[in-house]
């Protein structure tokens, strides 16, 4: 018996089973989504950064077409995922870059997705029953790309759990199984396991599920984004890698050699109506749902290679859903996928794929709104009245279905992306997802090297799963506690700042104007209902290239997909912010409140809404504007403004004592030589210095290494002028608080046995 026991044979059976539960265990602890390490540094601004203005971008375009030595080696048409994503790639590998895009980037369906980062279960559930390899393959991509989207970008995208609904015994082990596949699939790449729910935990997590009949639910998980400021963030990226990109400029014509080959394109500036070429070694068509009317100007009689197909969403009250989890309900009444998700704090539910025509800002037709709404009824709780009134906003995007110009007309449609190249050598992507945004790019690349002949370009391969796009890297999870510390922001709206800009957060905050109350110090909220401010307006005009008022409400900040009544009332603010900043005329910024209140119009806002009148202001704001007395500076002044306060807290300083300390460091440093360009005194000079401001006579070398310690400036020897502001704000708190040693005198301890039965 007991050699039996001890047999080579069990001890080797024991030992594989003991190292498969630890291994097991050890994935499975460490399964997840893995986030970026928050560190001391993630606590302040990073370094700012002003993008090139708009007329740069101009001047680059116009001075390719009149010297070759300033010709571009790819130029992009289209500013939606696919070309931005493009974009990113070729700069990258060292590539000169030009994107240029007909109305605002992301104005397309990249602004008009349903917003998850997926493999796409039903996808699977084709590949599965269909036997198709293709869409497996489709599957297995998404999925690799989605780990890699939600790394490159961890502060636009998020993990969003789904549930599944299960109102049929069958359905348990029929979902189960396609959950689990799709785990599967995902590999090490999964972001959380599949499981199981009850009935009562269904409706616990899901309160406003319809209870009769339900027998349990299923959660998988799937990442979720935010299209249009990824997108951005993506044209920014590439911007700041040294790409040239221009919102408002079209192509209208494309430009041939005498041997019929693209040399470049001519563009249109839709802002200011003037015309020039653009002169590029290959032209890359990125132009999603407009392909066609893209290949027509290079071939009149091509044959046309997208089947357009609309999908439709509106947006719902927050209570239609709960904040953290989504719903998908895999077979309608119709048989479409129809999709409920929580985003930006309200909910959105949208069907995908009819067959439509092509054109700039279609418009969700009422019966597809009515439809949704019936379907949502249908699995809500009968508790909740699910009203037309709800529905707070409602788009329709254009989905790029391609079909291959060089197949037999009987062939479907191609499910995943693809790369054509026309005779002329214009080289065009189209379809996909923007999931995929990212491998399409690297194939597209990968051929414009080739088709162009670009290898002796190159300097390096694709880099782009390795890229952080602008706002990652200074940007953690808790970096929100950071702006409310400094600015004395609302909790929701530090938050907003932090998941829509990343690091770049700061600097919205630092254009933000004080709201005159005791509590929030700083973000004077656009609608009270929602977290925008309007120095989200500033910046997006001053660091994002917003030329139009539909550029804000829609692109960067999103409120126009949240609550299209609620945009139409902060129309005439926007309008007033921008005005400041780009000297519109009185009759263009009429033209651009008609502008937007008609946009509003194909997001669902009632049809016959008049636009709101512009602000006006009483004759004594005129005056004191007039004499120069009011928050309107020049442009000038404003630059100098914005530079310097970009990086101090204005939470902790009255006006001018950052300018005081600001002449009281320069004074003492003069006496120094610069080091690296740059003035730094060292920690003995700067306790010296702090103890001779005025304020700060108190503060003691104890108080001065607490701060170091608290700063994360310990082991520093020597400080620029950014971190001797920084400790003089937390010292300032020291000497105006109570005095440490006081306080620890008065706790006394209290014996854990006395404390209450609190930890
Ligand atoms: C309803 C719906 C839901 C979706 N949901 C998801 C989802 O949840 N997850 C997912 O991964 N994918 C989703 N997709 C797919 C994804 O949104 C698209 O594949 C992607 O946005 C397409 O991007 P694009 O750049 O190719 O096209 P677009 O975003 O349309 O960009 C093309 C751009 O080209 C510009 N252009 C056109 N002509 C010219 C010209 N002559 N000169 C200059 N510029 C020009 C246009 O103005 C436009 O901005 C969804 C699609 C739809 C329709």
């Amino acid at each position: 018996m007991h050699r039996r026991i001890f047999s080579r044979r069990s001890l080797t059976i024991v030992s594989l089973a003991t190292g498969t539960v630890l291994g097991g265990g050890y994935h499975y602890l460490n399964s997840g989504p893995s986030y970026p390490l928050s560190s001391k540094e993630t606590r302040r601004p990073p370094p700012p950064w002003t993008p090139p203005s708009r007329k740069e971008m101009l001047d680059a375009l116009v001075k390719s077409g009149s010297s070759p030595a300033d010709e571009f080696d790819v130029l992009i048409i289209g500013g939606g995922a696919t070309g931005a994503g493009v974009a990113v790639d070729a700069v990258t590998r060292g590539l000169k870059v030009a994107l240029v895009e007909r109305d605002d980037f992301s104005s397309g369906t990249s602004s008009k997705s349903t917003k998850l980062v997926h493999g796409g279960v039903r996808y699977l559930q084709k590949a599965v029953f269909e036997l198709d390899y293709e869409q497996y393959k489709l599957v297995k991509e998404a999925l690799h790309e989605r780990k890699i989207f939600l790394q490159t970008a961890p502060y636009l995208s998020n993990m969003l759990p789904i549930m599944l609904p299960l109102y049929k015994y069958w359905q348990v082990p029929y979902y189960w199984i396609g959950c689990k596949m799709y785990d599967i699939l995902a590999g090490k790449e999964n972001m959380e396991t599949s499981y199981l729910m009850t009935k009562g935990k269904a409706l616990e997590a899901f309160p406003m599920l319809k209870s009769d009949g339900l027998v349990g639910a299923l959660v998988y998980y799937d990442g979720q984004h935010n299209d249009s400021r990824m997108n951005i963030a993506l044209i920014m990226t590439a911007v700041k890698y040294g790409a040239v990109a221009a919102n408002h400029t079209e192509v209208v014509k494309l430009l041939k050699d005498a041997s019929g080959k693209l040399n470049g394109v001519r563009v249109r500036d839709n802002l200011a109506g003037k015309e020039w070429d653009v002169k590029a070694r290959g032209v890359i068509n990125a132009t999603g749902p407009f392909t066609d009317p893209l290949l027509t100007l290079d071939n009149p009689s091509h044959k046309p290679i997208v089947q357009p197909s609309s999908g439709i969403h509106i947006t719902l009250p927050n209570y239609y859903s709960p904040r953290t989890m989504g719903l998908l309900d895999p077979a309608t009444s119709d048989g479409r996928v129809i999709f409920f998700l929580p985003w930006q704090g309200n909910t959105i539910a949208g069907a995908t794929d009819t067959p439509a025509a092509v054109e700039a800002e279609p418009k969700a037709p009422e019966e597809e709104i009515r439809w949704i709404l019936e379907e949502v009824r249908r699995y809500l709780s009968p508790d909740i009245k699910v009203r037309r009134g709800d529905v707070l906003s409602a788009w329709s995007g254009l989905r790029p279905l391609v079909r291959n110009p060089s197949a037999s007309t009987t062939e479907g449609l191609v499910r995943n992306h693809m790369i054509y190249v026309s005779d002329s050598g214009l080289l065009t992507i189209a379809g996909g997802k923007w999931t995929t945004y990212r491998a399409m790019g690297e194939e597209t690349v990968d051929e414009a090297v080739k088709v162009f002949g670009l290898e002796g370009k190159v300097t390096n391969g694709c880099v782009t799963d390795r890229v952080r796009l602008i706002g990652s890297d200074g940007w953690s999870r808790n970096m929100f506690i950071g702006l409310i510390q400094r600015y004395g922001l609302s909790t929701d709206v530090a938050k907003h700042l932090a998941e829509n800009y990343g690091d770049r957060a700061w600097t919205v905050c630092s254009l933000a104007e004080p709201t005159g109350q005791l509590w929030p110090l700083h973000g004077i909220r656009l609608n009270l209902q929602y977290p925008f401010i309007e120095a989200e307006v500033r910046y997006a005009v001053r660091h994002e290239y917003a030329q139009t008022v539909v550029d804000v409400i829609a692109r960067r900040c999103r409120l126009s997909f949240l609550n299209a009544q609620a945009t139409l009332g902060t129309l005439p603010r926007v309008v007033e912010i921008m005005a400041e900043d780009l000297n519109w005329s009185h009759s263009r910024q009429q033209a651009e409140i008609e502008r937007a209140t008609k946009f509003l119009a194909s997001m669902g806002l009632p049809p016959g809404i008049e636009p709101p009148p512009l602000k006006t202001h009483s004759f004594m704001e005129k005056f004191w504007a007039f004499g120069g007395f009011t928050a309107r500076a020049s442009s000038e002044a404003r630059t100098l403004r914005v530079a310097r306060e970009m990086v101090y807290s204005r939470a902790q300083f009255e006006a001018g004592e950052i300018s005081a300390l600001h002449d009281a460091f320069t004074a003492r440093t003069q006496q120094y030589p610069a080091v690296e360009e740059e003035t730094r005194l060292g920690r003995a000079d700067v306790i010296d210095l702090i103890k001779s401001l005025k304020g700060y006579e108190g503060v003691s070398q104890k108080d001065y290494e607490y701060v170091l310690t608290e700063t994360g400036f310990a082991g520093k020897s020597d400080f620029n002028f950014d971190e001797f502001v920084e400790v003089c704000g937390e010292l300032r708190d020291i000497v105006l608080s109570p005095a440490p040693k006081a306080l620890v005198a008065e706790r006394s301890r209290i014996p854990v046995e006395k404390s209450g039965g609190g930890v």
